[in-house]
């Protein structure tokens, strides 16, 4: 019979890892608390985002998968203001000490977090339902963060990379469409594996080349709201211009548009800037690696005004994810 694992040998043999710590990261696992220590002179940049069991993943999801999605749903809000990682906490409430899960979690947490040079630094672990939560710190210059507030009529809107494949997934998980093995496979890889615009946002931010991001989690339409609502401006958008992922591409027109426009899971950005920054915004898309489609206006006119290529106005029946008025 395998030993039972307690929690200070849980998180020794699968979060603390034998490795000197990187140069951002004074002290890390271990205390009563983690030293970081940022450039000198740049801003911290914050924020926390919380998987939970039965609402963001079904039970039994695969743990390498996991802990791949709990660190790409937090870098992805990096991304999205254009700070660069420093390090993250993990506060993890589990069942049970499953070696398999563990396993599992910490290769696809830590798999992810290397490509990023972002270090685990601390947390909290104890016995619960399975949640999900951390905590990451990155940095940026002040006055280059992509903030909510700061779109301007006049403004072209970006859409990185792809959008809907991941919402197309869970609708074949949940029988509302029905996908072909290898295309569910492959939109799957997109509701949970998503791929934090990390570099993209850096790029943004440090040629002060965008106005305004944010990161696509709920559905194009309602995120892009956010910014609307912060920068009191609107916006008019070119639906059919939406980039489809490769499996919603081949999907009817209807489908096709309400994915794009209000799929959610995402992790795009959604940007503004001004038009004279476009080759510059191409160039960067290039240099990061990732595809960048121009998709609308930001207007001085309140309101967003969905059209199709013509132009014409489109009244799609769509709807983003509110925790709380959706059941
Ligand atoms: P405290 O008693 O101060 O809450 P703990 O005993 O919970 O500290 O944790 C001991 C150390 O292990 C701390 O440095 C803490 O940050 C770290 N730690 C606890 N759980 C995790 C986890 N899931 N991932 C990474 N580090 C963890
Ligand atoms: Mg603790």
């Amino acid at each position: 019979m395998t030993r039972m694992l307690s929690e200070f040998d849980l998180i020794k043999q699968y979060f603390q890892r034998a490795r000197p710590a990187g140069p951002q990261t004074v002290l890390g696992i271990g205390d009563d608390c983690a030293l970081l220590a940022p450039s000198p002179g740049k801003l911290l940049a914050v924020s926390s985002d919380m998987l939970v069991e039965d609402r963001h993943f079904f039970a039994g999801a695969d743990p390498f998968r996991l802990g791949h999605k709990s660190l790409a749903v937090n870098l992805s809000d990096l991304a999205a203001m254009g700070a660069a990682p420093l390090g993250f906490t993990l506060a993890l409430a589990l069942p049970k000490a499953d070696r398999d899960w563990l396993d599992g979690f910490s290769r696809g947490l830590f798999a992810l977090a290397d490509r990023h040079g972002c270090e685990l630094v601390g947390g909290d672990t104890t016995k619960g339902p399975l949640n999900i939560c951390i905590t990451i710190f990155g940095e940026l210059a002040p006055g280059q963060a992509l903030r909510r507030d700061a779109a301007r009529a006049g403004d072209d809107i970006w859409i990185s990379g792809t959008l809907g494949d991941a919402r197309l997934a869970l609708a074949a998980c949940l029988d509302e469409v029905e996908l072909d093995p290898d295309a569910h496979a492959l939109a799957a890889q997109r509701l949970h594996a998503p791929t934090p615009r990390v570099a993209l946002g850096r790029l943004l931010a440090e040629g002060r080349l965008a106005h305004a991001a944010l990161d696509i989690s709920d559905g194009l339409v309602g995120d892009l709201g956010h910014i609307l609502a912060a920068s009191r401006v609107g916006a008019t958008l070119d639906v059919d211009a939406l980039p489809a992922g490769p499996v919603l591409a081949r999907q009817a027109p209807d489908l096709r548009r309400r994915f794009a426009a209000a799929g959610g899971d995402d992790y795009e950005l959604c940007f503004t800037a001004p038009a004279a920054h476009r080759d510059a915004i191409l160039a960067a898309g290039e240099r990061s690696g990732t595809a960048v489609t121009r998709v609308g206006r930001i207007e001085a006119e309140a309101g967003l005004r969905l059209v199709d290529r013509d132009g014409a106005p489109l009244a799609l029946q769509l709807h983003g994810w509110d925790h709380f008025s959706t059941t």
